[in-house]
């Protein structure tokens, strides 16, 4: 359906799965679970084997409570109302009607004046909205706590944590993980933004300053057309490792990789399994830019994940858990960033490597911020509207960097609307700092011991979800701790190869 939105049966196939096949899956579903959980045999099961699959299970069946299915039903309401007031939201930007996402190309540009001007436009057209958004806020948080409450949590966080299956880590850790990124990765932060604004030659950096090519040159041209990056892209796995080659030549004979963008094709990137064949399935929307060579390694490192798992029988545990997922596909982006030579000389490569890692450093700071408010908001559920306000800009203070918002004051109190997970995925967005911090050991343990660092990957991928989260960062050769122990040597590294590039 995605690949062809404009084909007709393919949608009326989809609209189907939809309407009438997955409704009646879910209580079908959970009538199964319910029968396990109840099951006499379950005791005799292998413990080994089925801990992870029991456990969550057991959760599962423990937290439904059948009053709870129509206030999550009025949360999906509230949910698809602020996508629709988002997905509305247009300016006039010379004589043209643009999207907020049309727009961000413009933060791009060389041209100061224009880049403040496009930023402006967009802040101010989003602060129209800002009193639905808090109204739509306060109406979800007071429903998810009525959620919680009927589930037997103190809070929502406690449910949400529980909700998740997060058995491997504590509220604790994810708050031990913000201070850590307070004291060790915000200087490094604040380094890279002061490079930024004396290479740009400013006197303050602001929001509109961030996007831009700190040496105003043209954007980076990796290939022409998708072919070029397909085979690029499999001479970078020939260099990295011979069985992951081979896997990936088998997306190509098998026609597994659906790349350029073109009409007719849904926006964005997504790597699914096909989960009869159990091969996977790669979409993005290529165009010639890094971020296509990027979004491939990524895409690519989920793939390997799948082929891993191919010959695991119980289907639960051919699906890791999303903070290991994403360390088998964020480490393909470090590891493959080592190869870049096969489609830039080094100076260009150099640069793509940079933008890269810097990229990574700056998310940490606003992973963070999108955390600590969640726990604050959801711990603290009777706080006022100023009140929250209060607590957001706290959290601006100590993770917002050098950024100069004067006169924008506004704008800077209620920018984290338009942050969709806030709104749509509560408490989901640790996961990919998580996952950020497993993929960089394995980049750091390659410096050391390609051959072993690759060999530990391979065999955490073919663990699937079999094993907790500690034990799959384990076999990767990593630690799953979130502290400023493990973090410290990581940013040091990422620091010294800044330094280089
Ligand atoms: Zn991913």
């Amino acid at each position: 359906m995605t690949c062809h939105t404009d084909n007709a049966d393919a949608e009326r196939a989809y609209l189907d799965f939809l309407e009438n096949v997955e409704p009646q899956l879910k209580p079908r579903q959970f009538a199964l679970e319910q029968l396990y959980v109840a099951h006499p045999c379950r005791e005799k099961l292998p413990r080994q084997r089925f801990q992870v699959f029991d456990r969550d299970v057991k959760n599962h069946v423990e937290l439904f409570r059948p009053e709870n299915v129509p206030l999550e039903t009025e949360e999906a309401k509230l949910c698809q109302q602020y996508q629709k007031l988002i997905g509305a939201q247009t300016v006039h930007f010379r004589g043209e009607e643009k999207t907020l996402v049309q727009m961000g190309r413009y933060l791009e540009e060389p041209d100061r004046g224009l880049r403040q001007e496009a930023w402006e436009l967009v802040a101010k057209r989003r602060l129209q909205d800002a009193d639905k958004c808090e109204e739509i806020f306060e109406q979800l948080i007071q429903l998810r706590t009525r959620i919680a409450q009927n589930a037997g949590c103190e809070n929502y966080r406690d449910y949400a944590f529980r909700q998740k299956g997060r058995f491997d880590y504590t509220p604790r850790d994810c708050e031990q993980f913000h201070d850590a990124v307070e004291t060790e990765i915000i200087p490094a932060v604040r380094q890279i933004q002061q490079d930024r604004k004396r290479q740009l030659k400013l006197e303050t950096l602001r929001p509109w300053d961030l996007s831009v090519d700190p040496q105003n040159r043209p954007p980076l041209k990796p290939f022409g057309e998708v072919g070029e990056m397909v085979s690029r892209t499999q001479h970078i796995f020939e260099r990295l490792d011979p069985e992951l080659a081979v896997n990936f030549r088998q997306l190509q004979d098998l026609k597994l990789l659906d790349l350029d963008n073109r009409k007719g094709k849904a926006p964005g990137g997504y790597q699914s399994t096909l989960s009869e064949a159990r091969v996977p399935f790669i979409f993005m929307n290529a165009v010639g830019l890094q971020r296509d060579v990027e979004t491939l390694l990524h895409e690519a490192g989920h793939a390997f994940h799948a082929q891993a798992t191919r010959g695991e029988d119980l289907y639960y545990y051919r699906n890791a858990p999303i903070e290991f997922c994403e360390v088998a596909s964020m480490s393909m982006e470090l590891l493959g960033n080592e190869f870049l030579e096969e489609f830039y000389p080094t100076p260009q490569a150099n640069r793509a490597r940079k933008t890269h890692l810097e990229g990574i450093i700056g998310f940490f700071p606003w992973m963070a911020t999108v955390d600590a408010f969640q726990h604050c908001i959801y711990t603290h559920a009777n706080h006022t509207r100023a009140e929250r306000k209060a607590a957001y800009l706290k959290l601006m203070d100590r993770f917002g960097g050098e950024l100069d918002w004067r006169g924008y004051e506004e704008s800077r109190g209620y920018s984290w609307h338009r942050q969709l997970h806030i709104f749509i995925h509560p408490f989901y967005y640790v996961e990919y700092g998580i996952a950020q911090l497993g993929a960089l050991q394995v980049w750091a343990n390659s410096r050391r011991d390609k051959a072993g660092a690759l060999m530990a990957y391979k065999k955490a991928l073919a663990l699937g979800g079999s094993r907790p989260l500690p034990e799959l960062f384990s076999a990767a050769g990593c630690r799953f701790q979130f502290d400023a122990a493990t973090i410290n040597p990581l940013i040091q590294l990422a620091g010294s190869e800044l330094k280089k590039l």
